[in-house]
């Protein structure tokens, strides 16, 4: 059975690595011939809305998934008719709600899960309005395209109005209070066709500049992780969805604030390839394929860190004992994500004391740590 994916990077990569000892073969579409996954499969270059390309990709898989959530849902709708046995997985409704930050926050709220106060900023007059209803300091960010805090104005004062106005007021924007959270958490999913769920432990998320950094997981707060897995079951359900569904949350004052969710594997779910009993990637494959979902367990206490810019030199880290290494093929570039590297201990605190002293080596100046 054929996968086509549109995006081929490293989440692409990834999930065609975790397919093939389940027999699956895979077809990608991606901008950029040399794309991550381009060394694993083939792939089709070109715009990841072109109609022509996307109604190869689906006249020539049985499933049809993407690895990147700003892909056109009209495009992708359009090349499904065109191949009328091939499917889509996850939903385009879910894919959709998650492109558009106010359609996100929307949905959170009709399905009773708590996030940010928000308001919808169409003019620069909407944006004082919703400066006044909501308060300072404030976020106010694109609806569209936003991510790794790209797209995105911290509003501190009324002053800053002009300028927030000036950087971003050409696309259709959201605002929302600032929330000094306490730290940040993600939970993932699968649902299957037939409806079953796994879900797996909560992760505790360490961002920079805007970039994930680490993750460390199991995250076992009491009720934390119970509350997160009740709000990503209710969005499963509600979109009645296949496939592996991300939210990242604020935890502020004990509680559970929803920011975004994710229609895909997520970064801060790489640390189940090596510490959890199935991997995100291969869970994403079995439930869009419609083979039994796997276990969630942890293996362990995992920490995942992300290499960022260029890799450093790999002789020197596969040195450290039990280190697990993933180079995504990709040319160094300033920010950019090029790998990750895991590792799962038989306890949380030797977990901490080894990201700890791995993150040092990394980013000397990362705040706060674990
Ligand atoms: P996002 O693209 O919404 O995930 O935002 C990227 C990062 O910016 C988040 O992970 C937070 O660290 C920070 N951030 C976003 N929205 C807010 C907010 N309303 N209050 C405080 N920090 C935020």
């Amino acid at each position: 059975m054929t996968i086509g994916i549109v995006g081929g990077g490293q989440l692409g990569r990834m999930l065609a690595l975790a397919g093939y000892p389940l027999g699956l073969d895979f077809l990608f579409l991606d901008r950029s011939a040399d794309a991550p996954a381009a060394r694993l499969a083939p792939l089709l270059a070109g715009d990841m809305d072109d109609p022509a390309l996307l109604g190869e990709l689906a006249r020539r898989s049985e499933v049809v998934s993407f690895d990147w959530e700003n892909v056109s849902v009209h495009a992708l709708a359009a090349a499904a008719r065109t191949a009328r046995s091939t499917r889509i997985a996850p939903p385009l409704r879910a894919l959709a709600a998650a492109q558009d930050r106010l359609s996100e926050k929307r949905t959170f709220e009709r399905l009773g899960i708590a996030t940010t106060r928000f308001a919808n900023v169409e003019s620069r007059a909407a944006l004082e309005r919703a400066v006044r209803r909501i308060g300072l300091p404030g976020v106010l960010k694109t609806r569209r395209l936003g991510y790794d805090g790209k797209g995105q104005f911290v509003l501190r004062a009324a002053e800053d109005i002009d300028t927030a106005w000036q950087r971003l007021g050409t696309a259709p924007l959201l605002y929302e209070e600032f929330v000094p959270f306490d730290y940040e958490v993600s939970i993932i999913g699968a649902r299957s066709r037939d409806g079953s769920i796994v879900i797996y432990p909560l992760n505790r998320n360490y961002h920079s500049d805007g970039i994930l950094r680490l993750t460390i997981a199991p995250w076992s707060v009491p009720g934390l992780a119970r509350a997160a897995a009740r709000s990503l079951t209710r969005v499963l359900e509600a979109f009645r969805y296949v496939g592996v569904l991300t939210i990242e949350f604020f935890v502020h004052r004990g509680r559970l604030l929803a920011n975004e969710m994710a229609p895909r594997v997520h970064n801060s779910g790489h640390w189940t390839i090596e510490g959890a009993l199935t991997s995100q990637f291969e869970n994403h494959l079995r439930a869009i394929v419609g083979l039994p979902l796997g276990l969630t367990a942890a293996r362990g206490h995992a920490a995942m860190i992300n290499l960022i810019g260029t890799l450093p030199p790999v002789r020197s880290w596969l040195a450290e004992p039990g280190l697990h290494w993933h180079d995504y093929d990709k040319h160094a570039r300033h920010g950019r994500k090029v790998g990750h590297c895991t590792v799962v201990e038989a306890s949380a605190s030797r977990r901490d004391r080894r990201a700890r002293s791995l993150l040092a080596r990394l980013y000397p100046h990362l705040s706060p740590r674990p």
